[in-house]
């Protein structure tokens, strides 16, 4: 089975990687040469063109940054649904809004090509270690083609439902996440400056009935935990303008379907100042820095 793996950026490089130590035939490509390069150099083989990988591939797997990506990839004339095999199956993991993903899946679906929308939680630790969670919509016997490829990058896999219902599992989760990350940053701040200490405190949190991902996984406050994007400024991770988007999926979801969620709201407001501050291209977990006092800082 050959595979082209679309996408090699923070999640996307752990992930081609794990599926060629499993032993499978995967062809990566990624417009960014030094993307390339580094996994490359772990001996994944790199193809000259997203063209060229998808080409003879049984599986095209994608894990691009947003909507406009994921169209620009596959759509339209130039678009690899034109050069992809009859038969084969579409999987891309990026987070877009489920509209696109619809659409992706009827066009590929026009060409005898099957498709599902596969994104991940987990965060690059989980892609690392091949433990992601994968929430899946599309057909049921699509998924099951998809299952021996998903297990060797994630632990957990749901089906959410029919086309696009794997998009809209994963915004239900990351705007929880956002409104979490931001409550986890507040409570912290508030301990440290009343002088306490964030390690102690963090713990106490943690098993105590604040406990959550942030606090168990993803800690923001620098030095807290060893291995997180905090304790490496920030980089790497999970970025401020994926989670800014996340959240705007969620807003644009929740006016088409006139949902209440004042909270993820806030969220979003939140995180587009911190983003507009210059700080889009830092891990998600720096909106801390929006609520320290600058001499904690
Ligand atoms: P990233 O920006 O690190 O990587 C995206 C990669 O896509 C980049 O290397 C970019 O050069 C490449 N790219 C863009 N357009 C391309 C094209 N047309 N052809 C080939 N390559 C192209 O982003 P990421 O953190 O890896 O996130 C990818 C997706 O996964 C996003 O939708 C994000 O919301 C989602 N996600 C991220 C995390 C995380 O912790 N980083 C967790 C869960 C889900």
């Amino acid at each position: 089975m050959k595979i082209a793996f679309i996408g090699l950026g923070n999640m996307g490089a752990p992930m081609a990687l794990n599926l060629h130590k499993a032993g499978f035939s995967i062809s990566g490509y990624d417009i960014s040469s030094a993307s390339c390069e580094a996994l490359r150099a772990q001996g994944v083989p790199i193809a000259d063109s997203a063209g060229a990988a998808a080409t003879d591939a049984d599986v095209v797997i994608s894990m691009l940054p947003a909507s406009q990506h994921v169209e620009q990839l596959y759509l339209g004339e130039t678009g690899l649904l034109q050069v992809m095999k009859q038969g084969a199956l579409l999987i891309d993991c990026s987070t877009i809004a489920a509209e696109t993903s619809r659409k992706l899946a009827q066009a590929a679906e026009a060409r005898g090509i099957s498709a599902i929308d596969a994104p991940v939680s987990g965060g690059t630790g989980g892609a690392i270690a091949g433990t992601l969670t994968f929430i899946v919509g599309g057909k049921a016997a699509d998924l099951e083609r998809a299952r021996p490829l998903l297990e060797k990058m994630g632990a957990n896999i749901f089906h959410a439902g029919d086309a696009g219902a794997g998009q809209t599992a994963k915004i239900c989760n990351n705007m929880l996440l956002g409104i979490l990350m931001i409550g986890t940053s507040e409570a912290i701040a508030l301990g440290v400056a009343n002088g306490l200490d964030p390690k102690v405190l963090s713990e106490i949190m943690r098993r105590s009935s604040g406990g959550n991902w942030a606090l168990e996984k993803y800690n923001p406050l620098p030095g807290v935990m060893e291995n997180v994007p905090a304790s490496k400024n920030y980089a790497g991770g999970f970025g401020v303008d994926l989670m800014l988007k996340d959240l705007g999926l969620a807003q644009e979801n929740v006016r088409a379907v006139k949902a209440v969620t004042p909270l993820g709201a806030l969220a979003h407001a939140l995180y587009s100042a911190h983003s507009q501050a210059g700080n889009g291209a830092l891990d998600f977990s720096s909106i801390i820095r929006l609520m320290q006092r600058p001499e904690n800082t």
